[in-house]
């Protein structure tokens, strides 16, 4: 057999594979999410209040978080994956200060359970339809929840995108009043990226970053000039994700999107199955590693259950 022909056979025995396999396993149903809980707050002795907000619940295949091995390998365990996850928290972080409210991410919105909402390309839509299942009401989006809190939402004066999957890009027509900081790597889009919803009037800042060393990571962007808030690349998961960090008497905040999964799964060394750049991905996890080993850090990402419970915060917030 001409070795064209048998790797075209070799792909397409692969390709069906890799649907049949993406197909099975049940995704938990949207009637077995629990109830979103409320806004958790702790304030800082500084007078800052961060805001935990969980917009809904999400699921993905085990993989996503438990994948192993070298490269494409670990993708290719993801996509072919039948197991799922629990449902596991939608969190975005709003920070109140003096200056201003900043957020870190947006959160999911309801109008994923619309029909099409996916359907900006269809390797995209596939790829969420498949391997992910959010469960979004629409009184837990980022606007009814801000305002909850006392929060105009038209008032949030800078929105960090970590990056531009849907999970994280889904309140953003809330923040009207917002300049938007968005990596300059991912603004053209990544794996994932649900470009078409974001909307059209968002004209973002792309960030880059300055060799100005901030806790474990070696360059930054401060912003609005704030040295004490800034945005650190960790890159991987996205080829241009990026982290929001605040430093305060000492302890530094760190929001890592979907840069680690979980505390645990950080420690544990575990890394994504859906990381664009596995190797920036491995990188980013060891600074994050280190950043918890040589400073008092709280970290706080996207999915992580255990922020909520306010454990992780030193003990002069309460
Ligand atoms: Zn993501």
């Amino acid at each position: 057999m001409p070795i064209v022909a048998r790797f075209i056979r070799l792909s397409a025995a692969l390709s069906g594979f890799v649907l049949m396999a993406a197909c099975s396993g049940d995704p938990p149903s949207l009637q077995s999410a629990p109830p979103n809980p409320a806004p958790f707050t702790v304030e800082t002795r500084a007078g800052t209040k961060i805001h935990v907000i969980q917009t809904g619940w999400g699921a993905t295949k085990q993989n996503a978080r438990d994948a192993t091995g070298p490269g494409f390998l670990r993708l290719l365990s993801f996509l072919t994956d039948g197991d799922w996850t629990d449902w596991f928290p939608v969190n975005f972080y709003a920070i109140e200060r003096s200056g201003g409210v900043v957020v870190h991410d947006t959160g999911e919105t309801a109008r994923i359970h619309e029909d099409g909402y996916y359907r900006c390309d269809a390797l995209t839509e596939w790829i969420y339809l498949t391997h992910f299942r959010f469960s979004v009401a629409p009184e837990f989006e980022l606007g009814p929840q801000l305002q909850s809190l006392g929060i105009d939402p038209a008032t949030v004066k800078w929105a960090v995108l970590s990056h531009l999957h849907s999970d994280h890009i889904g309140g953003m027509s809330y923040l009207t009043g917002a300049e938007f900081l968005i990596s300059r790597r991912d603004w053209g889009g990544h794996r994932g990226a649900l470009l078409c919803r974001i909307p059209r009037w968002i004209k973002p800042t792309l960030v880059e970053y300055a060799p100005e060393p901030f806790g474990a990571f070696q360059r930054s962007h401060a912003v609005s000039g704030d040295p004490n808030l800034r945005i650190v690349p960790t890159p991987g998961h996205s080829p241009g994700h990026q982290s929001l960090m605040l430093l305060e008497e000492g302890t530094y905040y760190l929001f890592a999107g979907d840069a680690v999964f979980n505390l645990e799964s950080t420690e544990r060394a575990r890394d994504s199955g859906f990381a664009a750049d596995l190797d920036a991905a491995w990188a980013s996890h060891e600074t994050i590693r280190k950043q918890l080993r040589d400073f008092e850090t709280v970290l706080a990402p996207a999915h992580d259950y255990g922020v909520r419970d306010g454990s992780r915060f030193p003990s002069h917030v309460h």
